[in-house]
């Protein structure tokens, strides 16, 4: 493998004994994600944003990247990976735990994307940054060939330097807007993101956001990890955080916001499309149907521009029970877990969320855990300020009850 990084632009690698002390989420180099099969074997960020995720595996306070393996290590662990298809599975780097845009990270970046894209895969590539990207920079990433990328700008309009130092600059915007500007096959993402109640959600801070993204090719939305962490860490600060000490799971985005925020994009009458999940931003922006299967849940596409409907209308389609005992296999996943073909997902127990997202790339079908409700109109997002009607408590009672007698039967 030819991995062009200068000797100099190598960052070291951890020693041994203090990668020993990691969480064991940060010390995994690839994890399965919704969005994408994601390669973090760099670890370590200076930019300091208040609500980095970081914060929930203590890691928060290493600024400086460092290498877990190698790089050329590492695009070996990736494509040998049990989840990954060429040219099929999404791909996301260094989304974890630092920005794949950072002075020391970035030759790392180029080098993963080249590599791919010499070996000829054409799997899309998520790119997720806030930082600098220069005219160079996109000047190579217009000279691949195979690789998919999206660059997916995470900008809030946040004006508070203490829940994003990075704020005080203009780095974001400008850069978004150069990426625009020179983009022809990469696609260019506004991953507006998070936005919370007091912080980002006024009238103004809104319309400026979006008037950023109408350079863009996409606009995608969402909440923030409410989690204890980062809330403590935030209120350590002085910072007002909104929904009190009910932490979540999923992101946290209410109704009445969302309606908001699609209030605000239509009273924009900005050209760009609004999404409300990354993926389906991202296969808008290359033209193809969601590998999330998210129209399986269509209260999700309302907002969808009608010939991305179509595609991803084209291209839904429940597996048989054959197909996805074959795609359970061909993973190596165990064949006898009870599961349900069901009106636009799959219902399963107890088969973990990595391995729920990689048969939903591999199918471009939902794939669900009973355990965990989807309830109507909160997109899949945490339930705060939402309520289980009595038809929907009814609804997930019955559907634990349907995989449970699917488990029974698989036991006879
Ligand atoms: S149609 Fe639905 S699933 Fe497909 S991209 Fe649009 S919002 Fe996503």
């Amino acid at each position: 493998m030819t991995l062009s990084i200068p000797a100099s632009r190598v960052l070291p690698v951890m020693p041994a004994e203090q990668q020993a002390g990691l969480d064991p989420y940060m010390a995994q180099i690839i994890t399965n994600r919704k969005s994408g099969l994601s390669l973090n074997h760099i670890i370590g960020c200076p930019l300091d944003c208040g609500y980095c995720v970081r914060h929930f595996w203590g890691n928060f306070e290493q600024k400086v990247p460092q290498l877990l393996v190698t790089t050329p290590e590492a695009v070996e662990v990736l494509v040998g990976h049990e989840a990954f298809r060429p040219d099929t599975t999404p791909i996301q780097l260094f989304n974890k735990a630092t920005d794949p845009m950072l002075p020391g990270v970035k030759p790392h970046t180029f080098a993963v994307l080249k590599e791919l894209d010499r070996r000829g895969l054409t799997n899309l590539v998520l790119v997720i940054t806030r930082f600098h990207v220069s005219a160079a920079d996109m000047e190579l990433l217009e000279g691949l060939r195979n690789v998919r990328v999206t660059l997916l700008f995470t900008y809030s309009g946040i004006k508070d330097s203490r829940v994003e130092p990075i704020a005080k600059s203009d780095t974001t915007v400008s850069s978004i807007l150069r990426a625009a500007r020179m983009r022809r096959r990469t696609k260019v993402i506004l991953y507006w993101r998070p936005i919370v109640p007091g912080w980002n959600d006024d009238p103004e801070t809104m319309a400026g956001v979006l008037n950023v993204g109408r350079h863009a090719d996409a606009i995608v939305f969402t909440g923030y990890y409410h989690k204890e962490e980062n809330a403590e860490y935030l209120r350590e600060l002085g910072v007002p955080v909104p929904y009190g000490d009910d932490f979540q799971r999923r992101k946290v985005l209410p109704g009445e916001l969302d309606a908001r925020v699609v209030q605000a994009w239509r009273d924009s009458g900005i050209a760009t499309p609004l999404f409300r999940k990354t993926s389906c931003g991202v296969t808008y922006a290359h033209q193809v149907a969601d590998y999330n299967g998210h129209l399986g849940v269509p209260e999700l596409c309302d907002i969808c521009p009608v010939a991305q409907v179509e595609r991803c209308t084209a291209a839904l389609r429940p597996p048989s029970e054959e197909e996805f005992r074959a795609a359970l296999e061909s993973f190596g996943y165990d064949t006898s877990a009870p599961f349900l073909v069901e009106d636009g997902h799959v219902l399963t127990s107890a088969l973990g969320e990595q391995r729920r997202y990689a048969l939903q790339h591999e199918l471009g079908f939902q794939v669900w855990e009973v355990a965990h409700p989807h309830v109507h109109a909160a997109h899949g997002r945490a339930l705060q300020g939402y309520v289980l009607s009595p038809e929907e408590q009814a609804q997930l009672d019955q559907a634990r009850d349907r995989l449970a007698a699917a488990a029974r039967y698989d036991d006879d």
